[in-house]
């Protein structure tokens, strides 16, 4: 099975053969596959993952545990699951930008962001973001970077899934978890984008 699939018409041909199989095997059924394919469409998506960065930047002892080890600070809040055995999470700071990218195929944290968009997969964003990050996410992104701060890229794998912990914005002081929670935005999370400004 070394063959490289290209389009994603192989991929959901493929894709659909392997659930026939899975079906008439009675390994699987037709709800099963369905009910799974909800769950990450509509219950698991970046909202899991905005809980954890608000918890984090509101209780520094939970964020160190969050930079030690994501996968076990996000059991802490009940979130895991599959596509999630190995997560990290690198902190923004001042001087740093982390950007997350997967270059091979599309690595993506799925308990705390949902499925990847679109763009996330695409090679143009895969190959480009390692080449030039920073004219990338000023170009596509509307995100300009301050010369001074470093990009660091991160390649996500099936190994190793990365996501980001970004800024907590400015004049949030006193804020609760839930009011924070709203403005952390799944391209912040990617590495993409700054959370939202606070209003
Ligand atoms: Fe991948």
């Amino acid at each position: 099975m070394n063959d490289i699939i290209r389009t994603p018409e192989e991929i959901a041909a493929r894709v659909k053969a392997l659930e026939s199989i899975l079906i008439e095997k009675g390994l699987m059924t037709t709800q099963m596959v369905d009910r799974l394919v909800e769950i990450y469409e509509t219950e698991v998506g970046p909202q899991l993952g905005a809980k954890v960065i608000a918890k984090a930047w509101s209780d520094p002892d939970y964020k160190a545990r969050l930079l030690e080890d994501a996968t076990e600070a996000c059991k802490e809040l009940g979130i895991s699951g599959l596509q999630g055995e190995d997560m990290v999470a690198l902190e923004n700071t001042d001087d740093v930008q982390h950007t997350v990218v997967c270059t091979l195929c599309s690595c993506y944290p799925w308990p705390v962001m949902g499925l990847p968009p679109n763009w996330y997969k695409e090679p143009q964003y895969r190959s480009r973001m390692v080449r030039e990050p920073r004219k990338v996410l000023a170009e596509e992104f509307g995100f300009s970077v301050h010369e001074s701060k470093e990009i660091r890229i991160w390649d996500s794998s099936s190994e190793m899934r990365y996501w980001v912990l970004p800024q907590r914005p400015a004049g949030t002081e006193g804020w609760t978890e839930e009011q924070l929670a709203e403005l952390v935005t799944r391209d912040s999370m990617i590495g993409v984008g700054d959370a939202k400004a606070a209003s």
